[in-house]
């Protein structure tokens, strides 16, 4: 069985998208070749990109930690969890009734089939076409006055259809000119374009409750 490269895992509530609000499992996995520059996760950055040195945790295993915590989806994030092979993770998850969603880039194959794909594009790794039709709603990361033009230059997201979310990136969530575009684009081009915003990070959601601390010794970072 693929045996995964874990950074961090953490039962607490989905804070962004369309499922916002529910109690979810999140597997955080090591290695992201992208590398932007406000990534709240570079943790999970390595020198090699897919890790091969870092301990391993068996599908098995992370498929009873999900399905004890009583988590009603599990969120397989990163990183860039598309570089790793998932289709034994989600086999797992699956047997026990559990839904699999994955937070990706979108510019590598995603490797096991999914209930749910948030697909964040990022400029230094673009997202592959197969990916674009896959993808069940869109997260756009707003980090200045000009960010959702360029991106609607780059992806058709009205051909697409699903919801098609404007997050302001978070050092620039107070900041009135990435708000202002965002409530500006939304006003005049509707669907499916969408007001986002990373709630779980006004809740503090993970630092105040002790089960969404990482569980195992490997995890020496918190969850940015
Ligand atoms: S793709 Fe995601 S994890 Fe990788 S550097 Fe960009 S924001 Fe960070």
């Amino acid at each position: 069985m693929n045996e995964l490269p874990v950074y961090e895992r953490f039962h607490s509530w989905q804070g962004e998208g369309l499922h916002l609000g529910k109690s979810a499992f999140f597997i955080r996995l090591h290695g992201c070749p992208v590398h932007c520059p406000w990534c709240d996760s570079a943790g999970t950055w390595h020198p090699e990109h897919k890790p091969e040195y870092v301990d391993r945790i068996s599908p098995t295993d992370l498929a009873e930690e999900a399905f004890s915590s009583g988590c009603e989806i599990v969120v397989i994030t990163g990183g860039e969890p598309a570089i790793h092979n998932l289709h034994d993770l989600v086999h797992e998850m699956r047997i026990r009734n559990l839904p699999v969603h994955i937070e990706t880039c979108g510019a590598y194959p995603i490797q096991g089939e999914m209930d749910w794909i948030t697909l964040s594009p990022k400029n230094l790794a673009l997202p592959i076409a197969e990916n674009l039709s896959l993808a069940d709603e869109f997260k756009i990361i707003v980090e200045d006055a000009t960010s959702i033009q360029n991106w609607a230059k780059q992806i058709d997201f009205v051909q697409f259809g699903v919801p098609t979310w404007l997050h302001p990136e978070w050092s620039c969530s107070q900041d009135e000119s990435v708000l202002s575009s965002i409530t500006t684009w939304i006003k005049e081009q509707g669907s499916p374009f969408r007001a986002g915003f990373q709630i779980h990070k006004l809740y503090q959601a993970d630092e105040k409750d002790n089960r969404s601390k990482p569980v195992a010794a490997l995890c020496s970072e918190p969850r940015k």
